[in-house]
C-alpha cells in the first residue's frame, strides 16, 4: 500500500472511533464539555481528542450500570453467551481495523496487535462458553435434618480499570467474565489508550449488549472520578489491571466498602536457564518472554538467571539476535520494535541501565535512547548485571534483556524468589525431575516450562505476592464475579 493510502484508511479508522464517553447506551460529550488528546507513539502526533469524563459523568456512569443491572442478571445464561459470542464474531470480523487501532495508539508492531486481537477476543468466545456454565450444589446436612442449597449469583454492577499495555485484551479480560456473570459494568480504560476501548464497546453495542450493561468513561481526572465510582455503596466490585502502588492505594480505598476487588499488578518476572537447557529453544523463549510488546508486559522476564556454564553462549546468541530486530514505526513491514509509551517509559529504562552498567554491568548491543522522533529505546542486551542493580528489582517496561550468572540450583532458586512481585516465571532444563521441583520451589502464580509466553484465555491468569489478588481466564475467571449463597432448607420429610 502506498504511504498515501496507508494515511487514507489510518484517517478514516480514526473518524470510526467514537470519542464521547457510552452511559446507558448513549454516546455523550463530558458534562463540562473537556477533552483530552491521544498520541501517537512512534511520532508523538495526535491522532484524537476524546472526552474526559468529570466526577459527575462517573456517577452517571455507575447510575447507568445499577440501573441495568436487575434486567441484565436475569437475562438467561444462554442469551448472555450469545451476545458475547456476536461479539467474538464482529471482533474477529473487524480484526484488522482492532490490531491497527492499537498500533496507532499504542505502538507495537502491527503483527503483534494482530496476535492480540486473537488472544483478546478469546476472552469473548472462552466466558460466552462459561456463562452456561455456572452451577450450584444441593444435598442433605450430615445431621440429615435439611437440605443445602448452594447458589452463584453475580455480584452486581462492577468498576473496571485497564492500563495501556495491551488494550483490547485487559479490557476483554474483565468485561467478558462480568457479562457472562450477569454483572452490568463501567469500564475506565488507560487515558494513554483509550480509543481501543471505544471501538470494542461499540461493537459490543452492535452484538446487542442492552442498553447500561456496558458504560465506558474516559478521563484525565482519573483519580477523582475512580474514588467517587469507588466510594459509592452501589458499586460492588472493582477489577483493577495495572501497577503495584496504584493498585495498593484503589486497595485501601475499596476497604471503606469491603469491596470485591481483583488486582493484576506488576510483575518482575525471573527467566531461568539450567545447563541442561536445550540452549536454542532458550533463546527462543527468552526473546519472545522480553521483546513482546516492546518489553511493557507484566509478564515480562524482568532477569534472565542464566547458569555460569552457559552464560556467555546465551548473551552471545541473543545479542546476536537482538543486534538484527528492526525497530521503526508498528506499521512498518519488518520492524519487531515499536516506541515506547512515552518519553517517561524511555528515562526510566534509560536509568535501570545506566544503573546497571554504572555497578558493572556489560553492554552487550544497544543501551540508550534512539535518536529519532519519538519515543524509541534501543533493543538492548547487558550480561554479568550485578545482583544488586535496581533492574533486578524494578520492572523495566522495556527492551531490555539483563543477563545474571549463577552458580547451583539453590542460589537459582534464592534470586528468583528475592523479589516482592510474584507473577510468573519461566524455567528451561531438560530434567523433568528439575521441572517439576521448579514448579514446587518458584513462589510465582504462572509458571513457562521450556515456554516462553504462558497466556491462554483457558488458564487462570494472576500473581501471588504483590503481584495481586485474584485469576483472571480460565474456570477461575468468571467466580470472580460471582457471589455464592447458602441456603438450609428445613428437612422435606419431618
Ligand atoms: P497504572 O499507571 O497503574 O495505570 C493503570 C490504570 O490505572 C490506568 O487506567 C490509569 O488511568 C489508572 N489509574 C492510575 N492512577 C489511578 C488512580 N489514582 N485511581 C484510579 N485509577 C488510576 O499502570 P500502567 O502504567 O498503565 O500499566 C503498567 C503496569 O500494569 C505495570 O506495572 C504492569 O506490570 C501492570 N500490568 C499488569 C498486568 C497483570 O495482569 N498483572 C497486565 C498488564 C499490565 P490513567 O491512564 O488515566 O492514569
Amino acid at each position: 500500500m502506498s504511504d498515501h493510502t496507508t494515511a487514507d484508511r489510518e484517517a478514516r479508522l480514526l473518524a470510526s472511533v467514537p470519542d464521547g464517553l457510552l452511559i446507558g447506551g448513549r454516546w455523550r460529550a463530558a458534562s463540562d464539555g473537556g477533552t483530552f488528546a491521544v498520541h501517537d507513539p512512534s511520532d508523538g502526533s495526535v491522532v484524537a481528542h476524546v472526552a474526559s469524563a468529570t466526577v459527575a459523568d462517573g456517577t452517571a456512569a455507575l447510575d447507568a450500570a445499577a440501573a441495568a443491572f436487575p434486567a441484565w442478571s436475569r437475562t438467561p445464561a444462554r442469551e448472555r453467551a450469545e451476545t458475547l459470542r456476536r461479539a467474538f464474531d464482529l471482533l474477529t470480523a473487524r480484526a484488522d481495523d482492532v490490531a491497527l487501532l492499537m498500533t496507532i495508539e499504542m505502538g507495537k508492531p502491527l503483527a503483534e496487535s494482530r496476535a492480540e486481537v486473537t488472544y483478546g477476543g478469546e476472552f469473548l468466545r472462552w466466558f460466552s462458553e462459561q456463562a452456561t456454565r455456572v452451577q450450584g450444589r444441593y444435598g442433605p446436612n450430615p445431621e440429615g435434618t435439611g437440605r443445602m442449597i448452594v447458589s452463584q449469583h453475580p455480584v452486581g454492577p462492577c468498576f473496571l480499570i485497564t492500563p495501556w499495555n495491551f488494550p483490547l485484551a485487559m479490557a476483554t479480560r474483565k468485561i467478558a467474565p462480568a457479562l457472562a456473570a450477569g454483572c452490568t459494568v463501567v469500564v475506565k480504560p488507560a487515558s494513554l489508550t483509550p480509543l481501543t476501548t471505544l471501538f470494542v464497546a461499540q461493537l459490543l453495542q452492535e452484538a446487542g449488549v442492552p442498553d447500561g450493561v456496558v458504560n465506558v468513561i474516559t478521563t484525565k481526572a482519573t483519580g477523582p472520578v475512580s474514588e467517587a465510582i469507588i466510594r459509592d455503596p452501589r458499586l460492588r466490585k472493582l477489577s483493577f489491571t495495572g501497577s503495584t502502588p496504584v493498585g495498593r492505594s484503589l486497595l485501601e480505598l475499596a476497604a471503606g466498602g469491603v469491596l470485591r476487588t481483583s488486582m493484576e499488578l506488576g510483575g518482575n518476572a525471573p527467566f531461568v536457564v539450567f545447563d541442561d537447557a536445550d540452549l536454542d529453544a532458550a533463546v527462543d523463549g527468552a526473546l519472545a518472554a522480553k521483546f513482546r510488546n516492546i518489553g511493557q508486559a507484566c509478564t515480562a522476564a524482568n532477569r534472565f538467571l542464566v547458569h555460569r556454564s552457559v552464560a556467555d553462549e546465551f548473551a552471545r546468541r541473543v545479542t546476536e539476535r537482538v543486534s538484527s530486530f528492526r525497530t521503526g514505526r508498528g506499521t512498518q513491514d519488518g520492524v519487531t520494535i515499536g516506541p515506547l509509551i512515552d518519553e517517561d517509559a524511555v528515562a526510566k529504562a534509560d536509568e535501570l541501565v545506566t544503573d546497571a552498567v554504572h555497578r558493572g554491568a556489560t553492554v552487550r548491543t544497544g543501551g540508550s535512547p534512539l535518536d529519532r522522533p519519538g519515543t524509541f529505546y534501543a533493543a538492548t542486551v547487558l550480561s554479568d548485571v550485578p545482583a544488586d542493580s535496581r533492574l533486578m528489582r524494578e520492572e523495566i517496561f522495556g527492551p531490555v534483556l539483563a543477563i545474571v550468572p549463577f552458580d547451583d540450583e539453590d542460589e537459582a532458586v534464592r534470586l528468583a524468589n528475592d523479589t516482592e512481585y510474584g507473577l510468573v516465571s519461566y524455567v528451561y532444563t531438560q530434567s523433568l525431575a528439575r521441572g517439576q521441583r521448579m514448579i514446587e520451589r518458584l513462589e510465582t502464580g504462572m509458571m513457562g516450562l521450556n515456554v516462553g509466553v504462558v497466556s491462554n484465555a483457558a488458564a487462570p491468569f494472576g500473581g501471588w505476592k504483590q503481584s495481586g489478588l485474584g485469576r483472571e481466564g480460565g474456570a477461575e475467571g468468571i467466580a470472580e464475579y460471582l457471589e455464592t449463597k447458602y441456603t438450609l432448607t428445613a428437612d422435606p420429610f419431618a
